[in-house]
C-alpha cells in the first residue's frame, strides 16, 4: 500500500444554533491508514464524520477527496462504507434481507452479497439468526449486523462511528481483529470512538478532539514518546484525600476522583519519582500507592487541562 493523501481536511468550522461544535479543524489520511478520532461526548466526532460524508455542510473550510482514481469534494459514495452512530437498518426486516440488500446497493450481485452476508453472519455467531427480524436482536447484535452492512462491500474507505458501542469486551477485541483485517485487505480506516483504550490497541494515527479543538493530531507512537514520560500513580487514603493538600504540592498535573478514597494523581513532566514520594509521605493518611503506565487516557486529560490553563 502506498502512502498517497486520500483525504484532505483544512480549517473546518461548524456551529449549531449556539454551540460552535469544530474550530478549525485540520488533518489529512494516507492510503491505509487507520486513523481514530478520540474525544469525549460532545466533542465533536459525530459532526466531523457527518461533514466528511457530507451529510452535513460546514460553515467554512474545505475537504478534498482522492481515492481510487476519483477526487471530489464529496466522497464517492461506491467507495464507502459508513457505520452511523445510530442504527440505520430497517428493524422490521430479516437481518439476511437487510444485507443483501444494502450490499446489492453498494454494486454487489445478490448470490455474492448472500455468500459474503452468511461468511459474516457466521464470523460473528450471527448465522443461525440470519432469518430472523433485526428487531429481536439484542442492541450488541444489532451493532454487529450494522458493522457488516457497512464494510460488506470492501469499501475502499470506511468511516466506522464509534464501532465499540455496545458490545461486551469479548466483543469488542474481535472487532479490533475484523477492522485491522479490512484495513489488511485495502480498506483506509477512520473511526471515531471515546473508548481510549480499545483505540489504542488498533489506530496508528489519532486526532485528540475536546470542545470542537483539536488536542492532538498525529501518530500514536509520537504521543506516547512526547508525552507519555508523566509518572501516574493510584493512591489510597485511610480517610478523605487531602486534595487540597496534594495541588499545593506544585508537582500534580492532574487529579481524578476514581473512588471516595481513591485518586489517580498525574505528575507534570520531568517530576523524579523521589521528589513525589517524599510529597506523598508527608501525608498522613495515605493508604497504599500503585504505580501505572502513561496511557491514552492519561495524555487526554493531561492535554485538556494544559489546554485550559493556556
Ligand atoms: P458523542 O461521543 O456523544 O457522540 P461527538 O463527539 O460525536 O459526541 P457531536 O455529536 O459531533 O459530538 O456534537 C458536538 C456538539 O454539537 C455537541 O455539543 C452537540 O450537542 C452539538 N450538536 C450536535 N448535533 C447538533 C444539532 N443537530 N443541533 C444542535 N447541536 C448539535
Amino acid at each position: 500500500m502506498t502512502g498517497s493523501k486520500i483525504l484532505e481536511v483544512e480549517s473546518l468550522s461548524k456551529k449549531y444554533k449556539t454551540v460552535q461544535a469544530l474550530h478549525d479543524i485540520t488533518f489529512s489520511l494516507e492510503e491505509g491508514d487507520i486513523f481514530a478520532f478520540l474525544g469525549p461526548n460532545g466533542a465533536g466526532k459525530t459532526t466531523t464524520l457527518r461533514i466528511l460524508l457530507d451529510i452535513i455542510k460546514a460553515d467554512t473550510g474545505s475537504i478534498k477527496w482522492k481515492l481510487n482514481g476519483y477526487s471530489g469534494k464529496v466522497p464517492n459514495p461506491a467507495l464507502m462504507g459508513y457505520l452511523p452512530e445510530e442504527r440505520g437498518l430497517y428493524t422490521d426486516l430479516p437481518v439476511i434481507r437487510s444485507l443483501v440488500y444494502l450490499a446489492s446497493i453498494r454494486g454487489m450481485k445478490p448470490t455474492e452479497a448472500h455468500h459474503a452476508a452468511m461468511e459474516w453472519l457466521e464470523k460473528l455467531e450471527l448465522a443461525d439468526r440470519a432469518k430472523e427480524k433485526l428487531q429481536n436482536l439484542s442492541k450488541g447484535n444489532q451493532q454487529k449486523v450494522q458493522f457488516i452492512a457497512s464494510i460488506i462491500h470492501k469499501p475502499a474507505f470506511a468511516i466506522l462511528d464509534e464501532p465499540f458501542s455496545g458490545l461486551d469486551p469479548l466483543n469488542q477485541e474481535k472487532f479490533i481483529a475484523y477492522i485491522q483485517e479490512l484495513n489488511q485487505q485495502g480498506s483506509t480506516i477512520l473511526l471515531s470512538s471515546h473508548q481510549m483504550p480499545l483505540v489504542e490497541k488498533i489506530a496508528r494515527k489519532v486526532f485528540l478532539i475536546n470542545n470542537g479543538q483539536e488536542v492532538y493530531n498525529g501518530h500514536l507512537s509520537d504521543i506516547y514518546k512526547k508525552y507519555g514520560q508523566h509518572h501516574t500513580l493510584i493512591v489510597s487514603f485511610d480517610s478523605e484525600p487531602p486534595i487540597g493538600q496534594l495541588k499545593e504540592s506544585g508537582i500534580i498535573e492532574s487529579i481524578e476522583i476514581e473512588e471516595s478514597n481513591r485518586l489517580r494523581l498525574t505528575f507534570a513532566q520531568g517530576v523524579a519519582l523521589n521528589q513525589i514520594m517524599e510529597k506523598l509521605s508527608c501525608l498522613e493518611n495515605l493508604h497504599t500507592v500503585k504505580s501505572e503506565n502513561a496511557n491514552l487516557h492519561d495524555i487526554f486529560v493531561s492535554l485538556v487541562q494544559n489546554q485550559k490553563a493556556n
